[in-house]
Formats: C-alpha cells, structure tokens, sequence
C-alpha cells in the first residue's frame, strides 16, 4: 500500500532533511509492506519492556491503512471482529498484563506534519499522530513557535498526547490543541472534533476511557508567534533565576527542561518505566486538614476539586522508595516512578503496585488509581 505523502509540505521536507536520524516526522516513500503481522514479540513496543506477544499487529502508515483495516476486522472470514482494538504509539504509558495479547495492536506510524493556518500572533500546525511528541516539540520551538516548550522531553506520540492530556512543568497540552481527527471504528469515518469537545481534564479527555473505537490520526494544534515564558511551576522559575528574560527562546526552554526531566527520572532504555505510575489524587478540604495535623509536611496543592495531594509523597512515606519486590521496585530517585529492573512477568508488576495501593489506603484513607493503560 502506498505510504502517505499528503500530509508534509516542502517546507517539512526541507526542515526535516538534516534531523531524519533523529526523527519520525518526514513522511516515508516506501509501501507498507509489513502491514498485517502476526504473532509480534511486544517487549520492546513498551517502555516498562514487559515480556508479552500479540497475535495480530498491524502497522498503520496513512489514511488508506485506517480504512483497509476497517474492512478487514469486519470481514468475518478474519476472524478479528469483536476482539478489543488498542491504538499504540511509542507504549510509554501502557503496561502489557498478559504474556500473551489478545486484543489487535494497531500501531500508529503516519509521519509528516503541515502548517495549516498562519496570521500575526499564530500557527496552526496538523500532525500525524505517529510523531514522536518529543521530536514534534523539538521542531516547533527551533521554529519559534512556543506553547509547547515547558513539555520537552515527554516520552510518547502525538496522537497519545490528547488521550490523558499530558502535562508537565505548568504545562498541559491542551492548552495548544486546536482539534483532533480521528477514525471512528463504528461507522468507518473519519471526525474532527475541537478542542472544546475532548472535555480535557487532569489526565483526561473522551479519548482516555473509552472502547479503542476512535483513532487519533491527526491533531491540529495552535501554536504563539510570540514567546513568553511560563514560569507558573516553582522548578522552571528556579532554573531561569537571575537570567536576562529578553535573550530567551523556545528553544533554550526545551533544552533546559530536558536536562531537568534526564535529572530526575529514569531513562526507559536502562531501566523500563512509564513515568508517573499513579495520579496525584485529588480529596476533601476536610479529609486533608485531618490529614495534615498528623502530616504537616504533606504535599498538597490547592484544586478546584479540594486538595491534590502529591502520590509520591503517600508512597514514600509509605517506605516504597527504592523498595524492591522480585523485579520491581519504586525508583530510588522519584518514588512515583515505578521501575522495571527485569520481572520475571507482569504478575510481579501488578502485584507490586497492588500492595502500594492497599498500603497507602490503610495508612492514608486515599486510593491511588495508576495513571498507565493496562491491556491484557
Ligand atoms: C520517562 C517517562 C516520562 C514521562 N513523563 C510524562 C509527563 O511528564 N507527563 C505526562 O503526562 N506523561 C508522561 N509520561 C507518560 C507518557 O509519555 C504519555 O502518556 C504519552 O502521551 C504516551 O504516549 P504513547 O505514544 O507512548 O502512548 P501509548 O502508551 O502507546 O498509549 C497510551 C494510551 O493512548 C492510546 N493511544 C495511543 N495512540 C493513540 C491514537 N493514535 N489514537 C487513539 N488512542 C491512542 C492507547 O490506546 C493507550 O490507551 C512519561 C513516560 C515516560 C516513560
């Protein structure tokens, strides 16, 4: 099947020729030959690298593949309808539950974006939900484009940054998403819906719960001409402490948060991880004032909701960091990073985020809720 060649305009093309070792953005000429696999090893589709394998993956290049795939679940002689579809990107927050998958992997590979719209103060610029966020990012601020800089860094795919709404460093992607596309397994179409519609929230959006029915193709984001710096979150004002406002860029804002992120977390290469485990949860006024006569150095922010309260903080004082159960552990450094030091399957990983729920409910009264996709 013929890749997609629509989608990235010269301008992409020519900004992309000196980065293509590093990035996934430029648009592939060659057929997607490898576009039903069978029986596909999954420890490497995953950042936490838990052993499993699938039976059925498909390697989703464009548009055309989306539809093809369509009929080809449909068509009963397959013997796929019915079965759970799951949409992959980079695997940075999934975790595969059972050595073997039973749901058919549709992994997203469509490359290329486009500046779609452009006047004095913005751009709106469409990529393909297979970019790499990080590289996407990277692009957007050498082009002075800026909304999206305090998020350098982040692991994962464009078309999974809407799903739970990332967010890091007084950042959320919401703020920048003017509307998504996707393809819609129940009718065969494709919809785009705005910014308004997703209904985003703290790690959350309609994409987040929902059946594997809607498939993120494209999102279109609406990115500022002119740079301000955001420094709403107290460690990206730290780290511009003393510096001349005027000379700073998008640019030198995502380097420097990337050298923050390397600091504190782990890299999924060495040790596989998915980031943040857990959710900060969110309780009462009254349940946290009770909880800090006991805890005066709880970490709390206010939320319009009550109090969120930092889930690391529970989970330390809960004396998992660091602690090592068979092949898991929390990391050493960041104890909201549950780490992968090579179990032996994923009942060691469930088991061991279990016991970190019930421990910090008995002690705490909070039921910590993992913020990774599970899928068995
Ligand atoms: C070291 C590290 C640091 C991280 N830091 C942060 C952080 O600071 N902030 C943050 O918010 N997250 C963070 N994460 C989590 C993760 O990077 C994000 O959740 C990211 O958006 C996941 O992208 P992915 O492509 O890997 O998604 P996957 O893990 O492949 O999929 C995640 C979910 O999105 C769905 N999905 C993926 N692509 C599509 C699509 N095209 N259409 C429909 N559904 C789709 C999947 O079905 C699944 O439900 C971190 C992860 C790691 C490993």
């Amino acid at each position: 099947m013929p890749a997609n060649t629509n989608i990235s305009t010269n301008y992409t093309q020519e900004k992309m020729q000196n980065s293509e070792k590093r990035t996934r953005i430029s648009v592939s000429k060659t057929p997607n030959t490898n576009f039903w696999q069978k029986d596909i090893n999954l420890k490497d589709k995953s950042t936490m690298h838990l052993k499993a394998t699938v039976k059925d993956f498909f390697s989703i290049k464009d548009d055309r593949d989306l539809i093809a795939f369509y009929d080809i679940y449909n068509n009963d002689a397959n013997g796929l309808k019915g079965r759970k579809i799951f949409a992959l990107g980079e695997g940075s927050n999934t975790v595969f539950v059972n050595p073997v998958i039973d749901a058919v992997i549709l992994k997203m590979d469509l490359c290329g974006y486009n500046i779609i719209r452009s006047n004095e103060d913005n751009v709106w610029v469409c990529c393909k939900s297979g970019v790499l966020f990080r590289d996407f990012v990277w692009e957007m601020c050498e082009n002075n484009y800026s909304g999206l800089e305090n998020l350098s860094g982040i692991y994962g795919t464009v078309g999974a940054a809407p799903v739970q709404n990332i967010g890091a460093y007084g950042m959320e992607v919401k703020d920048t998403i003017d509307s998504v596309r996707y393809f819609d397994m129940n009718d065969g179409k494709f919809h785009t819906i705005s910014n308004k519609d997703c209904n985003f929230g703290y790690r959350n959006s309609i994409f987040k719960y929902q059946d594997g029915s809607k498939i993120i193709s494209d999102v279109t984001f609406k990115l500022n001409k002119h740079f301000s710096l955001n420094t709403s979150y107290s460690a990206v004002a730290k780290l511009f402490e003393g510096v001349d406002k005027t000379n700073i860029t998008p640019t030198i804002v995502c380097e420097k948060i990337k050298q923050l992120r390397n600091s504190k977390l782990p890299d999924p290469n060495v040790l596989g991880n998915c980031g943040s485990f857990f959710k900060n949860p969110v309780i009462s006024i009254e349940h946290y004032e009770k909880l800090h006569k006991i805890y005066s150095d709880i970490v709390a922010f206010d939320d319009k909701e009550g109090k969120k309260i930092g889930a690391g903080w529970l989970i330390e004082k809960c004396g998992f960091k660091g602690k090592k159960i068979g092949g898991i552990s929390m990391y050493d450094k960041q104890s909201l990073v549950l780490v992968n030091h090579g179990a032996k399957s994923s009942k060691e990983l469930i088991d061991y985020a279990q016991e970190v729920i019930q421990t910090v409910k008995l002690r705490f009264d909070i039921t910590l809720v993992a913020e990774p996709h599970f899928l068995s």
